[in-house]
């Protein structure tokens, strides 16, 4: 787990928080980094910015600016699950507009009920309309997809590793069309959901690191305000290896 140890002591009424919700028992493949990738895009352009984690010893506050989540196995998932009805204060930051990054796993739990592979029905906090069920094998590897979200033009890159398949309701629209790998799956080529403020997809990597496009668009949603744009050679590299078929 990444050590963030005294950030809280740093956070002042100008404070860009960054809510990483449940390090602890949600964070496979890295996905902490988005966190850190916000800040660190946020800090670049004069933002004073750090990351707050909110562990299952912590009530969720409802003051963070934004909130980020990783994928977990099944029972991780569940604590989160379980920790995120008890203490409902990402989804009252949600309703306010406040955005919120759900990675895997995340998705899962944030939408209305997932189905383990065990085959038990495990009821969410409805901040997606939709539902998750097993597919028949479990999607790994390279995923890849063009934007179907306004103010996201780049191809988007990740790498997946899930059983569970995810079915869109009326409410919810998709990040990406699929061109590489599986995605939501459900019978259906894209990937992720964006519902209100509230975005999500099944890619690691950590997926801001591989997307600063997507970085910046939720960061100048959380600061209300247009970002100039950065130029940093590693990360366009790091975007080039990836996308090299
Ligand atoms: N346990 C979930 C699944 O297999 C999510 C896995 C993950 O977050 N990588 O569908």
């Amino acid at each position: 787990m990444i050590d963030f140890s005294g950030s809280e002591a740093r956070i002042t009424e100008s404070t860009l928080v960054i809510g990483l919700v449940l390090p602890d028992v949600m964070g496979t493949y890295g996905d902490g980094g988005n966190a850190l990738v916000l800040r660190q895009r946020a800090r670049l352009r004069g933002i004073d910015a750090e990351v707050l984690p909110i562990t299952l010893a912590d009530p969720v506050p409802a003051s963070c600016d934004i909130y980020t989540l990783g994928g977990a196995e099944d029972y991780a998932q569940r604590l989160a699950t379980r920790h995120l009805t008890q203490y409902p204060g990402m989804q009252e930051a949600a309703a306010k507009g406040a955005p919120v990054l759900a990675i895997c796993a995340a998705i899962q739990v944030l939408g209305h009920w997932y189905e383990t592979s065990e085959g038990e029905r495990v009821d969410g906090i409805s901040l997606f309309d939709l539902t998750t069920t097993p597919q028949a094998t479990r999607s790994i590897g390279e995923i890849e997809g063009v934007p179907l979200v306004d103010g996201l033009t780049q191809p988007l890159t990740g790498f997946e590793n899930h059983r569970g398949g995810s079915a869109l309701g009326p409410d919810a629209a998709p990040l990406m069309r699929v061109v590489r790998g599986t995605g939501n799956g459900a019978g259906s080529p894209v990937d992720g959901v964006v519902q209100g403020s509230v975005l999500g997809t099944y890619m690691h990597g950590p997926a801001l690191a591989r997307n600063p496009e997507l970085a910046d668009h939720l960061l100048s949603r959380a600061t209300g305000r247009s970002l100039e744009p950065l130029d940093l050679p590693d990360v366009e590299l790091l975007r080039r290896e990836r996308l090299r078929k």
